[in-house]
């Protein structure tokens, strides 16, 4: 971990953390930009969350953004009319039963709409600073098991296994480090092992090309 924070030090950030530091960490912020940025490439993300921001900043503002136009806004995320439907809903929900506010808790996070672990995981780190929460995604999924740190086939199974596998000081910090590493450096085909800071210590479970 030391030596991929090293690393990473010339590398771009993440959207959601560009977006988390930019905007102070606001979880509101935070959790919209969470759920727009699934299976979408970081610029694209990161461009339809600010403008989106530009129209609404709050929930109580963005729920009263109509469906399509949430649409026209966040153009082209993949999977833009679900997630309209979601980023309103979860406004609403924000609304009506937590006067506004996004909640701290991942039990209570979940039952927004459109939200599961990986983003109630994301929110809690970011704008609350749990330290004890892991946030796997696609990338932390990938390269946790191409390390040998665990043996899994599902990401929720992997957040599981990762909890018992890595120093507990780690946690909030596997989610930055590894999707840095994996847009990067550890892509899901053709990583670029040749330029990999851990190589030498890396088995490469499962990797086939470099
Ligand atoms: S050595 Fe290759 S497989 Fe291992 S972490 Fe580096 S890029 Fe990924």
């Amino acid at each position: 971990m030391r030596a991929l924070a090293r690393a990473m030090a010339s590398l771009e950030l993440p959207a959601v953390e560009k977006i988390s530091n930019d905007q102070k960490e606001d979880p509101f912020q935070i959790l919209i930009a969470t759920l727009l940025s699934a299976r979408t490439q970081d610029a694209t993300t990161h461009a339809a969350s600010t403008r989106l921001f530009a129209v609404a900043r709050t929930p109580r503002t963005m729920a009263k953004l109509g469906e399509r136009e949430i649409e026209r806004l966040i153009y082209p995320v993949s999977f833009y009319r679900n997630k309209a439907e979601h980023v309103k809903a979860c406004c609403e929900m924000l609304v009506d039963r937590f006067g506004g506010r996004v909640p701290s808790t991942l039990e209570e996070l979940v039952t927004l709409p459109g939200v599961g672990r990986k983003t109630a995981n994301l929110v809690l780190i970011l704008a609350f600073k749990s330290l004890d929460n892991i946030c796997v995604d696609t990338h932390v999924h990938r390269i946790s098991n191409r390390l040998g740190w665990v043996k899994t086939t599902q990401p929720e199974e992997t957040e599981q296994a990762l909890y018992q596998a890595i120093d507990r000081r780690w946690w909030p910090d596997i989610n930055l480090y590894l999707v840095t590493w994996g847009q990067n450096v550890c892509r899901p085909t053709s990583p670029r092992c040749g330029d990999c800071v851990i190589v030498d210590r890396c088995p490469r479970i499962g990797v086939r090309r470099k």
